[in-house]
């Protein structure tokens, strides 16, 4: 054993709504989090950009990747039962689990079997959502995360804060302190440097492990096969040197064919990192055959729903199992880019967090807060390769909780007070002249810089501009008077005119 904390059990649990507020707050005064997130989300963002102008028709690419994934899900059990039915032609082994417990348990299971007390962990964001290292830990495994991102989080004993670049929230320097804590020798803060320890560190654990874990990025149900992309070569070294590949996979991340996975690993590349394709796109069919040189000798793979069913069906919500986690939208979100991932308190964080998390833990309540993180500017439906309209599904989880009447009574009051004033012409001009007097104690040169009571969180990080004596209605009013009175002048200008001229003409006959 190394005596790698267990980052799911060190991060402080607390409840994802009620944490909210905290830690946007924290998140809001560490400059440092929006410098790093900002930095590398527009990197990425500018690369999605470019890549998506040299690709050509990005709209029809979009459209069939959208379809791919609709035809799929709309027949996610014909193609779960192939996809199954393929891996154990292959060679495999398939665990359906309905729920995140059964998951872990169906894993230890096949650690126990094995008496494996090591497991080395490619990328799997799965295996995050069900907190499957602090159950391995507690079962005295030892989990190594191979992901260089991880295994920087790792150290740090934290949770990813990104979808594909989980430690966005860390520069060179933390990395290098985390290092020089690890190995007790300083090390320089440079990529290259720190790349090498962590490469010459953790080949023994790929060498040592007795399963190799990771994720799958899409099942190809024709054949059974599962696909790896990475920019990094634990991958294939956690799928290939262990004696035992376990895989883990939500039910959703299934295509029909390989001519659809091309469609959607060139959508995954160029959106999540403006790459043609990823460094390695890895496919991996059964475990190793007879005349294989290398592979696993037992191959598993756990299919996960947790929740995911429970959207198969809903004419709002199904789509948001059309995800192929690029994280395009995480990069262009406002929200995002000013708090970073962690403020979620959930593994999947920025807009698809927002929307998958309250759906799969089932939790209007806690995890529905996270509804009212966006700004709704929709620029997460503009990124997404797969067109799921993520601003959309963020309005309906909100009306889910005012339906679930789960508002609290002041937002509710204020909310039937708008209506009052926005249904009634009548109320609604009297309401908007009384808040130009109601706003002047707290104005000034034309802001509101403190607002009061509640609505004092408004002000806190902008103004807000104050509303003018005359409002647009007013305003339009007026100018249509002025026009009015011009014209009648100029009509008036016109007669005279005329009659001057009528004078004339009859002087000069
Ligand atoms: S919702 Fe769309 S943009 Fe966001 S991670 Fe999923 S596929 Fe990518």
């Amino acid at each position: 054993m190394s005596g790698h904390g267990n980052q799911a059990e060190m991060m402080q649990e607390e409840p994802i709504g009620s944490g909210l507020k905290r830690r946007t707050e924290e998140a809001l005064n560490n400059p440092f989090l929006r410098k790093a997130v900002a930095f590398t989300t527009d990197k990425l963002r500018s690369g999605r950009l470019q890549a998506m102008e040299d690709f050509g028709s990005w709209e029809e690419w979009r459209e069939r990747g959208r379809a791919i994934r609709e035809h799929t899900i709309r027949h996610l059990d014909f193609y779960l039962n192939q996809f199954a039915e393929n891996v154990v032609k292959a060679g495999g082994h398939v665990h359906f689990c309905r729920e995140a417990g059964e998951a872990v348990n169906t894993f230890l299971d096949i650690a126990k079997r094995h008496n494996t007390k090591l497991v080395a962990k490619g990328k799997s964001m799965v295996s995050e959502e069900i907190h499957l290292n602090r159950h391995l830990n507690e079962e005295g495994i030892e989990a190594i995360e191979t992901d260089l991102g991880e295994y920087i989080l790792q150290l740090a004993k934290e949770t990813p804060s990104h979808l594909i670049i989980p430690a966005i929230h860390k520069n060179k320097e933390q990395i290098a302190d985390l290092f020089t804590e690890d190995s007790g020798e300083q090390m320089a803060p440079e990529t290259s440097t720190l790349a090498a320890y962590a490469r010459q560190k953790l080949r023994q654990y790929f060498l040592e492990a007795g399963i190799g874990l990771t994720g799958c990025n899409f099942g190809v149900a024709e054949s059974g096969s599962i696909t790896l992309v990475s920019n990094e070569g634990n991958g294939r070294m956690v799928s290939t040197i262990p004696k035992v590949h376990v895989v883990i996979m939500g039910m959703e991340r299934l295509v029909p064919t390989f001519e659809d996975l091309e469609v959607v690993l060139n959508l995954l590349a160029r959106s999540a990192t403006g790459q043609k394709l990823t460094v390695y796109t890895s496919l991996l069919t059964g475990p190793r055959g007879a005349e294989d040189l290398d592979g696993p000798e037992e191959l598993h793979v756990i299919v996960l729903d947790n929740g995911r069913s429970a959207q198969l069906g809903d004419p709002i919500f199904q789509e948001v199992l059309h995800c192929i986690r690029c994280a395009a939208c995480l990069n262009v979100c406002p929200v995002y880019r000013h708090i970073g991932g962690h403020t979620y308190g959930s593994v999947y964080s920025g807009p698809i967090g927002a929307v998958l998390t309250p759906l799969l833990k089932q939790d209007m309540k806690e995890a529905g807060q996270l509804a009212y993180a966006s700004s709704l500017c929709g620029a997460c439906y503009e990124a997404c390769p797969v067109k799921i309209p993520l601003h959309d599904m963020l309005v309906h989880l909100r009306y889910r909780k005012v339906r679930l009447k789960m508002t609290s009574l002041p937002e509710r009051l204020a909310f039937r007070t708008f209506q009052t004033a926005f249904g009634n012409v009548k109320v609604y001009r009297m309401a908007t002249k009384a808040a130009y007097y109601l706003q002047k104690p707290f104005g000034q040169n034309g802001m509101i810089r403190r607002g009061p009571g509640p609505l004092a969180g408004w002000t806190k990080s902008r103004f807000f501009p104050m509303k003018p004596r005359l409002s647009f209605r007013d305003r339009w009013q007026t100018l249509q008077n002025e026009l009015k009175s011009s014209d009648r002048k100029k009509g008036q200008a016109a007669e005279q005119d005329q009659s001057h001229n009528g004078k004339g003409e009859r002087g000069t006959y």
